[in-house]
Formats: structure tokens, C-alpha cells, sequence
């Protein structure tokens, strides 16, 4: 058996692979041990998805969310005391009931509310989406590929044909080793509100994380599409260029390949906004 990723034998592989990032909500989508080595494994999580998680925007995300870590932990959030440069932690308060945010100060800032010289605190929630972040767009690299092999391991031979697929290996190589050190665009916008409420056929309502699909566009190319809580991120799986993937929005008014109508997608959740008018989607 050999790593989809570095093509090197994986037999005494142990650790299985979380497709997306356990911290970003995924519990149920890994790959069998063997199928990504335990180098590459340990490679993606700490040299990419580390770093991703500590962008902002994900920290952010997380932190406003309650997305938990493996461990059970909740990225803490910043408080603001502006024009003195104190600055302090909010994290979410695991033992009130109901769920609290707790504001956690030093001293001096402690010292300085007292003395009055503190009247206001401000939480500032970071809505900017991440452009051009090299981590970020490996991760999507990484979970594009994985996704792939996923899709299709019921067809004998099929991980075989994705190791040996010379057409993959710019995606796999930019994954894993990139090293042109290149930034591959990706394109990112927010399609629908982070608390926006999904239900399922039988009209019971989940919490949506994430949902993801691939479209393949009118010229050939396919990208992979991916959104976590409403932000959605699309990677051409050819190379460096989403000039497509905007094409394909602009003569598709800007739909969402993830909300295409008639198509299967995600978890086959239905959206609010999908749900109140079903005959218009979007
Ligand atoms: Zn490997």
C-alpha cells in the first residue's frame, strides 16, 4: 500500500486521517489508516493545519461558534480596553449555566478598572476573510485530495489509480511539499449567515459545520468547493488560477455550486433560506 500523497509505502502506517481538520468540526469524514502515511499525517497537521488554525479568522470563527478542539477546547477570543493597551481573553465560561463568555484581565488592567481608568470593554468579532493565506490554501489542497479519494474508495483499485494518477500531482504536491513555495488563489466569500439553520428531510434541524462539493466547469476545469459556517472557499485543482471558478459565478448569478438545484451535495441538508423558497433557490 502507498501514501496518495508521497507515493511512499504506508503498510506500517497507524494513524488514520481526518479529512478536515478535527478542531473545524469534522468527527465522521477520515481516511483508513495506510491511505495517507503517518509522515504526511503528522506533516499536514502540524505545518498546515496548525497554522491555519491559528489564522485569525479561524480562531475567530471558532471562538464565536464553540467549535471544539479534540480536547474539548475553545479557542479564547480578545477584549479590548482602547487608548490604554490592556488587553484581556473571553472564552466561554464552561460552567455557568446558561453558557456564559468570561472576561479574563491581568492585574494591571484589573488595577486599572478599579481605579476607574477602565470603563469599557470592547469584543471585536473579525468578520475579514482570509485571502491569499498560503496555509489556508494548502489545507484546501489537502482536504481536495482527500475528498477525492473518499468519494470513490468503493471502486476497486481506485486508491491505486489516485496514487499513480500523474495528473494529480501538482494538487498533491502542493499539499504536501510545495516547493515552488507557491500560493495558489483560491476564491472566498460569504454565502450565508454563520447561524444560519439546516434540516434534514425529516424536518429536524443539525448543526452545520461544514458542506462541500466539486463542480466542474464548462472549460474543463474542476474546482473543489468548501463552506465552513457560510464562508465559502473554492480551489482550482489544476493549479494556480480561479479565473474559472469566477467565471462560472458570474454566468451562474452567483450561486453557490454547493446550493446547485437538482444536484446532489453536502449532507443533503436543506438551508432556511433554501427551505422558505424552495422553487427559487438563491
Ligand atoms: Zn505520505
Amino acid at each position: 500500500m502507498k501514501c496518495v500523497f508521497c507515493k511512499q509505502s504506508s503498510v506500517s502506517s497507524v494513524t488514520v486521517e481526518h479529512i478536515v481538520p478535527e478542531s473545524l468540526g469534522n468527527k465522521e469524514h477520515v481516511l483508513a489508516k495506510g491511505i495517507v502515511c503517518d509522515k504526511c499525517n503528522n506533516y499536514f497537521a502540524t505545518k498546515v493545519e496548525k497554522r491555519v488554525l491559528e489564522t485569525e479568522f479561524f480562531r475567530n470563527l471558532r471562538f464565536r461558534t464553540g467549535l471544539e478542539s479534540k480536547k474539548g477546547r475553545v479557542p479564547p477570543g480578545n477584549a479590548l480596553f482602547p487608548k490604554t493597551g490592556c488587553k484581556g481573553e473571553i472564552s466561554f465560561d464552561d460552567d455557568s449555566s446558561p453558557l456564559a463568555i468570561k472576561i479574563t484581565v491581568d492585574k494591571e488592567t484589573f488595577d486599572a478598572i478599579l481605579a476607574g481608568k477602565i470603563k469599557q470593554t470592547y469584543i471585536p468579532f473579525n468578520f475579514e476573510l482570509p485571502k491569499d493565506n498560503q496555509a489556508i490554501s494548502r489545507m484546501l489542497a489537502k482536504i481536495a485530495m482527500e475528498f477525492m479519494v473518499q468519494k470513490f474508495l468503493h471502486e476497486p483499485g481506485y486508491v491505486e489509480f489516485m496514487v499513480d494518477e500523474e495528473g494529480f500531482d501538482p494538487l498533491r504536491n502542493y499539499a504536501r511539499f510545495n516547493h515552488k513555495n507557491e500560493t495558489w488563489p483560491y476564491s472566498v466569500r460569504k454565502i450565508y449567515n454563520e447561524d444560519e439553520k439546516f434540516f434534514k428531510a425529516d424536518g429536524n434541524s443539525v448543526d452545520m459545520v461544514f458542506e462541500c462539493d466539486f463542480l466542474g466547469t464548462e472549460l474543463g476545469e474542476i474546482y473543489f468547493v468548501i463552506a465552513f459556517k457560510g464562508i465559502e472557499f473554492a480551489l482550482n485543482l489544476a493549479g494556480p488560477s480561479v479565473e474559472g471558478y469566477e467565471d462560472w459565478l458570474e454566468s451562474n448569478n452567483g450561486l453557490s455550486p454547493l446550493y446547485r438545484q437538482g444536484m446532489g451535495f453536502g449532507y443533503s441538508l436543506t438551508p432556511e433560506f433554501l427551505k422558505s423558497n424552495k422553487d427559487n433557490p438563491m
